[in-house]
């Protein structure tokens, strides 16, 4: 009772009984089988029950305003109408033909709107829920202590049943398949999503080349997975890169990094994976070589970027880089690697730059 009255009198913001699209779909496909049952069990009166019925052209007309005023109430308004056309069509049918005709099974349908509408609480939902199994339960023991208005002889009354029970399946997959859809929409959504965040978490934007976090993730994975296979590590930095900037801007500076990459990439061939460290500095990571395979391959491309075009305004410029190589050697941590690396790094620039030291 406490949780009930809690529940009518929450505070619920506007926009919290919003209705979901989906919950707006599952309602109108709902209310409209349910428009079209009632008007078929209407013309269907007169060749059960030898006359013309009205409940049943009523509750079409009922349902059929749902339908139309759907946008004028909240989720819960809704959820309780469409609840309240489907708890008297059982009740008003089950007291004129009977319990043998499925009329119960109507109910279920009230379930998956109840468990799929966002803006109840979950104690409100087994309340709710209880409530619709104590009214079933008392609709059957109602339809065993006296006989029905109506007994119909046996083809209305396959007639009957076969209305009853088509409505009921129609109701009960439209609305799985309308809720179940909208979940896999959402699942597939967030997960599109989540790979573009990730995706740009890790990606340098100036380059487009993985960041350090991306390139210590992928090198830890491969240990993981190889974790007896060599590789090394080779760590890159422009020599005099400031002077560039000082010369020709901070745009050519910018310029000079992108052109880089496109070369690390071209000269690549698979060998390694490359990564902007940080500033001027780029990260190689070479799976399967050992020192003096990795030593090779920098070599050709400390090579080619000295032999890389680059021209500002017109004016030709070239520049050189420094690398410090490391090989596993399976006992060192990724961090003692890439700081043995760097410090190879820095003799090379003591020892007169544009140089491959391993
Ligand atoms: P060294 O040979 O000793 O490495 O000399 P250097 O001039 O390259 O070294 P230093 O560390 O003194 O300068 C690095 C410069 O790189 C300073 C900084 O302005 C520049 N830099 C770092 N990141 C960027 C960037 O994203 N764009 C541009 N244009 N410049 C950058
Ligand atoms: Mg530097
Ligand atoms: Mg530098």
């Amino acid at each position: 009772m406490q949780v009930f009255l809690e529940f009518l009198h929450q505070k619920v913001p506007a926009a919290g009984r919003v209705m979901p699209a989906y919950y707006r779909r599952a309602l109108v496909a709902s209310e409209s089988i349910l428009a079209c049952y009632f008007l078929m069990s209407f013309f269907l009166f007169p060749l059960m029950s030898g006359h013309w019925e009205w409940v049943p052209a009523l509750m079409c007309l009922v349902t059929v305003a749902l339908v139309i005023r759907i946008n004028k109430l909240n989720i819960i308004q809704n959820f309780l109408l469409f609840t309240a056309a489907v708890v008297i069509w059982c009740g008003w049918g089950i007291h004129h033909f009977g319990w043998s005709y499925g009329l119960q099974h109507f109910l279920v349908v009230l379930l998956l709107f109840l468990f799929f509408n966002v803006c109840i609480p979950p104690k409100m939902k087994i309340l709710m829920c209880l409530a619709v199994l104590a009214y079933r339960m008392g609709l059957f023991s109602y339809a065993g202590s006296r006989t029905p208005v109506y007994s119909l002889d046996h083809t209305t009354g396959i007639i009957f049943q076969t209305a009853n029970s088509t409505g009921f399946f129609l109701l009960v997959a439209v609305a799985c398949i309308l809720f179940s859809s909208s979940l896999q929409d959402t699942e597939r959504k967030l997960r599109l999503d989540n790979e573009t965040l990730n995706k740009e978490a890790g990606t340098d934007p100036l380059t487009g080349l993985p960041n350090r976090r991306e390139m210590i993730s992928i090198i830890e994975n491969y240990q993981k997975s190889f974790p007896e296979t060599p590789f090394s590590i080779a760590i890159a930095d422009i020599d005099f890169f400031k002077k560039i900037n000082d010369t020709y801007g901070h745009s050519c500076g910018d310029k000079t990094l992108v052109s880089l990459t496109s070369l690390f990439e071209s000269e690549s061939q698979g060998r390694y994976r490359a990564c902007r460290w940080g500033g001027e500095e780029f990260c190689f990571f070479l799976p399967e070589k050992n020192i003096d395979e990795a030593g090779v391959i920098m070599n050709d491309l400390n090579f080619a970027v000295e032999q890389m075009p680059l021209e500002f305004d017109g004016v030709p410029f070239s520049i050189t880089i420094t690398i410090g190589v490391e090989e596993t050697d399976f006992k060192s941590t990724l961090e003692e690697l890439l700081k043995s690396a760097d410090h190879k790094l820095y003799i090379g620039k003591n020892s007169g730059r544009n140089r491959v030291i391993i």
